[in-house]
């Protein structure tokens, strides 16, 4: 059968995990945590589904958890949306950013990605008939240089696709992006999907910069969020998207021939939890800003450049002063002959640049962030 997606392989994420089982290695690759989801909401889970909410559920979402995912959005980023009109439930952030894509883009549009880019950007493009095209941003600062992206916008561009705060660069939009993304937007007939999917995980008291905040930006926008990454149930793939009520209105068309609808016990365990446990996601950035510290201070006499976290669960290290050879060779030295696994940054390129870098999740336990530091040392 020919191939609607050539290029595409096995996602570097499942073949790091099944090399990393296959040496034994540490898992500091594929971004998942290591530690349980809290029992609270196991226990919410269990309840529901013991209490008889075992079918579907209506296709947009429980009406109690769009609700609570407004309240949310009211209580961190200070904005009103409408429950009913706005928030879709789906199927993780991958089921979102697929069907917002498939929802805006046609035949031959174009969409502007910056890599290094999330990888299932490309191919849900390429299935909505469209092309995207590749703004390389540079280490250390993964800065975007807003000039070359206007200059990239054509009568074809129809999206553009942010994410913040960034995986794999661990880096956060600013102020000054989200300005300069708005004056683009605004002079383009231009739509915007924002992955947010770690937007409760920044670092050193700064505030995650949601698009949601800005009623012209989220005017125009697909916000993208994760439970799993908020609730450290990654396994349970549940998400949402927020959009205005008439984008809403196309991204649930197709919502509702992907998966109808979303796992109902699940919904009502996270809506519980967003209402009784506040402060687990006002806690998140903190929690995860010690792990990042953790290993930081574990690597601090290794040979690698450690590059700034800003958010994410994601630290990026430089081995160029280690070893010559490319990152995925790296990868996969680390893993058969120190019991490592990382992620190669390459992969998220559409040019590999011969950058020397690898990205670790620190999503662990502190013995596993020392054991892994101890190994990396050694080099
Ligand atoms: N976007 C980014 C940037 C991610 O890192 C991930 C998960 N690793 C996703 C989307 C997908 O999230 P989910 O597991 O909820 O589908
Ligand atoms: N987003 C996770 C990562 O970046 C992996 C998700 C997946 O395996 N599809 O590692």
């Amino acid at each position: 059968m020919e191939s609607k997606l050539p290029d595409v392989g096995t996602s570097i994420f499942s073949t790091m995990t099944g090399l990393a089982n296959e040496h034994g290695a540490l898992n500091l690759s594929q971004g998942f945590p290591e530690f349980d989801t809290s029992s609270q909401l196991k226990h919410a889970l269990s309840a529901h589904t013991l209490a008889g909410y075992n079918q579907y559920a209506p296709s947009p979402g429980l009406p109690v958890l769009q609700q609570e995912i407004a309240a949310l959005v009211a209580r961190r980023y200070q904005q009103d949306i409408d429950a009913a009109a706005q928030v879709t439930v789906t199927a993780g952030a991958t089921e979102a950013l697929f069907v917002a894509i498939q929802a805006l883009v046609r035949k031959g549009d174009e969409v502007i990605v910056f890599d290094p880019a999330y990888d299932s950007y490309r191919p849900a493009v390429e299935l909505a008939g469209g092309r995207t095209i590749h703004i390389p941003l540079c280490a250390p600062d993964y800065a975007i240089d807003w000039t070359q992206v206007s200059a990239a916008v054509t009568q074809k561009t129809r999206a553009i696709i942010i994410n913040s705060p960034h995986n794999p660069s661990a880096k956060t939009l600013k102020q000054a992006d989200l300005d300069a993304l708005k004056a683009l937007l605004n002079k383009h007939d231009i739509y915007l999907i924002s992955d947010e999917v770690y937007e409760h995980i920044t670092f050193d008291d700064a505030p995650h910069l949601s698009v949601l905040r800005d009623s012209e930006l989220a005017a125009r926008a697909f916000v993208v969020s994760s439970f799993g990454k908020t609730f450290h149930c990654t396994g349970w793939k549940m998400g949402y998207c927020i959009a205005p009520a008439n984008l809403t209105v196309e991204f649930r068309k197709i919502h509702q021939f992907v998966n109808f609808s979303s796992f109902t016990p699940a919904q009502l365990a996270l809506a519980d939890m967003l209402r009784d446990a506040p402060e687990h996601v006002d806690e998140l950035g903190l929690f995860y800003q010690q792990k990042r510290d953790v290993l930081v201070e574990a690597l601090a006499t290794s040979r690698f450049k450690i590059l700034p976290s800003e958010g994410t669960y994601f630290l990026l290290l430089d081995y160029s002063d280690i070893s010559d050879v490319d990152d995925v060779t790296f990868c996969q030295q680390l893993v058969e002959q120190i019991g490592v696994a990382a992620i190669p940054l390459s992969v998220f390129y559409d040019k590999p640049n011969g950058d020397r870098i690898i990205r670790l999740c620190f999503a662990k336990e502190t013995e596993t962030l020392i054991a892994a530091a101890e190994k990396l040392c050694q080099l």
